[in-house]
């Protein structure tokens, strides 16, 4: 997998040390986790925050963890000061949530704000034309470090079918960057998976979530 990121890399005049995989450990257990970081893997995602609290403890403290699933506010305090990134804000009470908790730990959070580029119900997220006016309205929230952005494609059998997604977000990406909005820092944009992480990378990705590439089929209970 690193040498395919290497060589769609290579065409922008960049390497895999450009980006940053985010290795995704959903119902992987701690030790097959710990053997990855072992071999190398520096960032891990989660998606639920009770996975990150049974987790944590027992997971070499080195790695950084991402939150990359939806998440409820009453969940925030949970893992506030566990994770070094939020890639799923969508919406002013998490952001006032967020905020808070940060506060009180007096700490500041990096996040990203989700989008639903393909306007999937059964996906969360800002629709496009409502991104700029949500940063707008959370860019005074001292705690809150608006980062990037990031997205989930529809599930298709082809992924050149999702490249307009990533091409989508990619521009509504340097849009925000070309505003200059005081603490808001465009660095990361979070797109692509393991069907469809090469389309992303080619469409200006430099953060991809990589589960089964990694890990293997997912396996749930009842499986
Ligand atoms: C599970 C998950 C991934 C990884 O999916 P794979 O197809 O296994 O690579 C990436 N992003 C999010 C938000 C996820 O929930």
């Amino acid at each position: 997998m690193k040498e395919k990121v290497n060589s769609i890399m290579a065409k922008k005049g960049l390497s895999f040390d450009d980006i940053i995989m985010v290795a995704v450990t959903k119902t992987v257990d701690v030790d097959r986790i710990n053997e990855a970081i072992e071999l190398g893997v520096t960032d891990i995602g989660e998606n639920k925050v009770q996975e990150i609290q049974d987790k944590y403890q027992k997971i070499n403290s080195n790695v950084k963890w991402h939150m990359i699933g939806h998440l409820q506010s009453n969940k925030v305090k949970y893992i506030i000061d566990k994770v070094c990134m939020i890639h799923s804000l969508d919406r002013m009470s998490l952001a006032e949530e967020i905020q808070k908790r940060a506060e009180e730990h007096n700490i500041s959070v990096d996040v990203l704000i989700q989008v639903n580029i393909a306007e999937e119900d059964s996906k969360f997220g800002l629709k496009k034309e409502e991104v700029i006016p949500f940063i707008e309205s959370i860019r005074d929230f001292s705690r809150i470090r608006v980062k990037g952005l990031m997205t989930i494609a529809p599930y298709v059998e082809n992924p050149e079918e999702v490249r307009f997604v990533f091409r989508d977000l990619k521009n509504l990406f340097e849009k925000i960057k070309e505003l200059n909005i005081p603490n808001i820092d465009m660095k990361y944009l979070s797109m692509g998976m393991t069907n469809d992480y090469e389309i992303a990378l080619e469409e200006g990705a430099n953060i991809v979530r990589i589960g089964t590439g990694i890990f293997g089929k997912r396996l749930y209970k009842g499986d």
